[in-house]
C-alpha cells in the first residue's frame, strides 16, 4: 500500500480537494478513523455558497458531532411545509423528515471545518487552488498540484486515494475522466438565491412553496430574522430575475407573501444559475474517487443536495476503511460505494424530473374554480382527508 517517492515528500493516505459538505464530512470520519489526511480548498473562507440550504438528516450531524451546533444556529426548525397552487394553499406538519432546519452555509460549512481542526492528523490547507493531477507511468492518479493564494509557483502533494469533493464543476472529475452515466439535458428550471430582509415570519417556522405560472419560489426563514428564497424559473427569464429589481418584483407576485412584506431589502448578493444540468458520474477509477455534487449532482429543486454529500461521505469513509484495512478489494469497496450512492440519489433524481415537469403545466380556470371549492368547503376538505388512500393511489398510478 505504502508509496515510495524521491524527494521523500509527506504520503497523504487520502487527499481531498474540495473542503465543504462532502470534502470536510469526509475528512472527519476518516480522521477519526486514524488515516492521514489532506483536505485542500481553493477558498480561503467558507463564505455563501449557491444553495437554499435545507437539511432534513439528524442522526448524520450528531455523528458529526455538530447537531447541537445546528440547532442553535439561530434557524427556527421548520415544522411546517406550505404549498401555494396559485392562491390554492395546502399546508401541514413537515412529514418526510423529523426535523427540518435551513442554515445559512457560513454556518455549517464552517461547524464541520472545526471539528476538522480537532483531528491532528488531517492538514487543512485553504486557499490552495488545485489545478491538475499527478499520474505515475501506470497511469494511476498519485497526487494533485496547485497554487496556494498570492503564491506564483505551483505546489505537489501525494497520496494513496485522491478525492474530488470539488462541487458540481470538478476539476477531478475532468482530469480523470470520469464518465457521465446519467444526465438531464432538459432541465426545466434556472435557479437564483438571495437571503431577504423585510419578511414577517409565519407563525411557526415553515417551508413556503409557491407553484407560479412562471415557475417555483421556495421560502424559508434562516437565523438574524432574515429569509431565503431561491426562485426557478426557464432559462429564457433567467436574466430578468438574476438581479435584485427583478428578484424583488417576483416576491411582489406572491399575493399570500405581499402582506407579511416589511421595507424588503437583499442582503449580500444574488446568486444563480441559469442551466442546471443534473448528472451521475461513475464515481470511481484506479486511486480516485469522487464524492458530493461532484459525483452526483441534482437539481436544487429535489432539496436534498448537503445532506446527500454527507451522508455518502459517512458511506465511503467506511468503505475507503475496509480497503486500507486490506479486507476488501478496490473494486468491491467501491462498487458498494456506488450502489450505496445510488439507491439513496437516483429515486430523488427522478422526482426532480417530474416536479419539473409540473412547471410545463398551468391550472385553467375550471381547474381553479373546483380547487378553490375543495379549499373552501369544510366537508369537501374532510373528505379528502377521509379518501386519501384512494386519491394517494390514484395519483401515484399517474391518475
Ligand atoms: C440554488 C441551489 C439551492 C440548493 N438548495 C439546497 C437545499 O436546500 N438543500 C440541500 O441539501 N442542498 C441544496 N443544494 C445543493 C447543495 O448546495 C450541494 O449539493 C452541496 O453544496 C454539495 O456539496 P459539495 O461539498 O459536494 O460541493 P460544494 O458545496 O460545491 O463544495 C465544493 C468545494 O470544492 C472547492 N473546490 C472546487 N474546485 C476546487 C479546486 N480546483 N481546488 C480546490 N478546491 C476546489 C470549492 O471551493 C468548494 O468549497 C442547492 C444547490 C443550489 C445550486
Amino acid at each position: 500500500m505504502t508509496l515510495l517517492f524521491i524527494g521523500g515528500s509527506t504520503i497523504f493516505d487520502v487527499i481531498i480537494v474540495g473542503a465543504r459538505c462532502a470534502g470536510a464530512s469526509l475528512a472527519i470520519f476518516l480522521g477519526r478513523l486514524g488515516y492521514k489526511v489532506l483536505l485542500l480548498d481553493k477558498s480561503s473562507k467558507m463564505g455563501p455558497t449557491l444553495s437554499t440550504h435545507i437539511i432534513g438528516e439528524v442522526d448524520i450531524y450528531k455523528s458529526l458531532n455538530i447537531n447541537y451546533k445546528i440547532e442553535n444556529c439561530g434557524s427556527p426548525i421548520l415544522e411546517r411545509f406550505r404549498v401555494d397552487v396559485e392562491g390554492h394553499i395546502f399546508e401541514s406538519d413537515t412529514v418526510v423528515s423529523n426535523r427540518v432546519i435551513s442554515i445559512r452555509r457560513e454556518l455549517l460549512d464552517s461547524y464541520l471545518l472545526q471539528e476538522v481542526s480537532k483531528l491532528p492528523n488531517i492538514k487543512v490547507n485553504l486557499g490552495f487552488n488545485v489545478n491538475d493531477i499527478i499520474e505515475n507511468s501506470k497511469g494511476e492518479i498519485i497526487g494533485v498540484t496547485g497554487k496556494k493564494k498570492g503564491c506564483t509557483s505551483n505546489q505537489s502533494f501525494y497520496g494513496n486515494i485522491i478525492v474530488g469533493a470539488d462541487g458540481r464543476n470538478s476539476l477531478i472529475s475532468r482530469k480523470v475522466s470520469a464518465k457521465t452515466t446519467l444526465v438531464n439535458k432538459n432541465e426545466e428550471l434556472g435557479v437564483v438565491y438571495a437571503y431577504i430582509k423585510g419578511i414577517n415570519p409565519m407563525p411557526v417556522g415553515t417551508v413556503e412553496w409557491y407553484w407560479t405560472p412562471n415557475g417555483v419560489v421556495i421560502g424559508n426563514p434562516i437565523d438574524q430574522n432574515m429569509h431565503c428564497f431561491a426562485i426557478m424559473v426557464p432559462p429564457s427569464k433567467f436574466k430578468e430575475i438574476c438581479n435584485p429589481n427583478g428578484f424583488i418584483q417576483q416576491l411582489y407576485q406572491l399575493r399570500m407573501l405581499v402582506p407579511r412584506i416589511d421595507n424588503l431589502k437583499i442582503a449580500g448578493k444574488i446568486k444563480g444559475i441559469k442551466k442546471v444540468n443534473s448528472n451521475f458520474k461513475k464515481p470511481y477509477g484506479k486511486r480516485w474517487v469522487l464524492v458530493g455534487d461532484s459525483s452526483a449532482f441534482l437539481h436544487p429543486i429535489a432539496g436534498v443536495g448537503i445532506d446527500n454529500a454527507v451522508c455518502t461521505a459517512e458511506q465511503l469513509a467506511l468503505q475507503l476503511d475496509l480497503y486500507l484495512k486490506e479486507k476488501q478489494s478496490w473494486e468491491e469497496s467501491m462498487s458498494i460505494y456506488q450502489n450505496l450512492r445510488d439507491n439513496r440519489i437516483l429515486p430523488q433524481f427522478y422526482s426532480s424530473v417530474s416536479t419539473q415537469n409540473f412547471q410545463k403545466t398551468n391550472i385553467n380556470s375550471v381547474q381553479h374554480e373546483l380547487t378553490s371549492m375543495l379549499c373552501t368547503f369544510p366537508s369537501l376538505a374532510k373528505k379528502i382527508a377521509l379518501h386519501s388512500n384512494q386519491i394517494m393511489t390514484m395519483l401515484q398510478e399517474g391518475g
